[in-house]
């Protein structure tokens, strides 16, 4: 049955209308449909690619005058894609969720989403690389800086119950640096060099406390991040801008190869590129042990160089990974309900959704190394 106790008035969500304009417009909330979860929203976080939506041209939302391949959807478009709530209707076909229930939500879209017929992709289960792949709060008809949203089924998680809302919001940028982790192969005891404090880099050194790191070393430049990396727990934190004079020699030592030479045997195990430069690629290859792993995070602006004999020579690997499926969500989830890590050291605010331009936005352009994560709550008094 379909347990309605949601109204099917309006709502508030809060749009891209254009680069450089976004509002919090009242709009008609969407019909739950029969495999669909209509979810009050509690939190939602501020991330970087819905700042480069709203600053630049568009990469994930439909360009101005056009609409999404797959979802159709086209401006102005609801944003808003790391959410936690309460399950408040559930539709007729839909088991294993109830009315009351807090969940996180997978915002990936896949073939299922449309009817269509599994992609080799979505066969073995990768849906994040399916050709199909959209997401609700940057290319779908719901987002999550809105005061609820209608998803399929597959996109819920329940939360346990020791797990708060707040944190249950870190669900997705946490599953992000989850997925890496896991595709890089790395193993308990082994040790990492993370490129860029940023808020996946940040959450790739937390989970590694989860994998049980030997040391893990971070690199990045601006003073405010230096200080969450070692809040955070890295064993070392390294400015690659602060050159070092070799005494003996008199010559300019690269700080983190210099960290990692006298911290590791022969080089990190894998390097995390949270950052995406040719500088912290090629430091990468320089940091990563022979047969060691360079994993790139990064969403890159440009093509890089790379000369392949860095990889041949010594057999190191160089791999890539975007977004997450299932299992990074589940695991997340395990390990905030562990108690053992304190994930909400990465909230560094939380907006009401009323003053999510200023408070959020514009705040993460004014003092983008001050923050992590930038929660908006829809509707405070909730
Ligand atoms: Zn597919």
């Amino acid at each position: 049955m379909s347990a309605t106790t949601a109204s099917t008035g309006t709502i508030q969500a809060l749009r891209l209308h254009a680069k450089k304009d976004i509002r919090v417009d009242q709009i008609a909330s969407l019909p739950c449909n029969s495999d669909e979860v209509r979810v009050q929203i509690a939190y939602c976080g501020v991330c970087g690619s819905d700042l480069h939506e709203y600053l630049s041209d568009p990469i994930f939302t439909p360009a101005p005058g056009t609409k999404n391949k797959w979802t159709g959807v086209e401006l102005p478009i609801p944003l808003g894609h790391e959410m936690s709530g309460t399950v408040t209707e559930v539709g007729n076909d839909v088991s294993g969720v109830q009315v009351g229930q807090k969940v996180a939500i997978n915002p990936a879209l896949d073939d299922r989403h449309y009817g269509a017929e599994l992609c080799s992709s979505c066969k073995t289960g990768k849906i994040n690389i399916c050709k199909r792949f959209a997401t609700y709060g940057l290319s779908a008809p719901s987002g999550g800086f809105s005061t609820e949203v209608v998803v399929k089924r597959y996109n819920i998680l329940p939360l346990p119950d020791n797990v708060p809302l707040k944190v249950g919001a870190l669900a997705e940028p946490l599953a992000v640096a989850w997925h890496a982790i896991r595709l890089s192969g790395f193993q308990k005891g082994q040790n990492a060099l993370v490129l860029g404090a940023g808020p996946i880099g940040l959450a790739i050194l937390l989970l590694l406390r989860v994998w049980e790191a030997g040391k893990v070393i971070v690199t990045e430049v601006t003073d405010a991040r230096k200080a969450q990396a070692a809040k955070f727990g890295a064993d070392l934190v390294v400015n690659p801008l602060q050159k070092i004079l070799d005494g003996a020699e008199g010559d300019e030592l690269d700080p983190v190869i210099n960290a990692v030479r006298s911290s590791t045997e022969d080089g990190v195990d894998v390097a995390f590129d949270a950052t995406g430069l040719q500088s912290t690629l090629d430091t990468a290859l320089k940091a990563t042990r022979p047969g060691g792993t360079i994993f790139n995070v990064a969403i890159h602006e440009k093509p890089l160089q790379l000369n392949l004999n860095d990889i041949a020579c010594f057999e190191k690997k160089l791999l890539g990974g975007i977004c997450y499926t299932y299992e990074d969500f589940e695991a997340v989830i395990k390990a905030m309900s562990s108690g053992k890590i304190p994930f909400e050291q990465m909230i560094t605010a939380v907006v009401p959704l009323s003053n999510a331009v200023d408070g959020g936005f514009e705040e993460l352009v004014r003092n983008k190394a001050k923050h992590v994560k930038i929660l908006i709550q829809p509707d405070p008094a909730s």
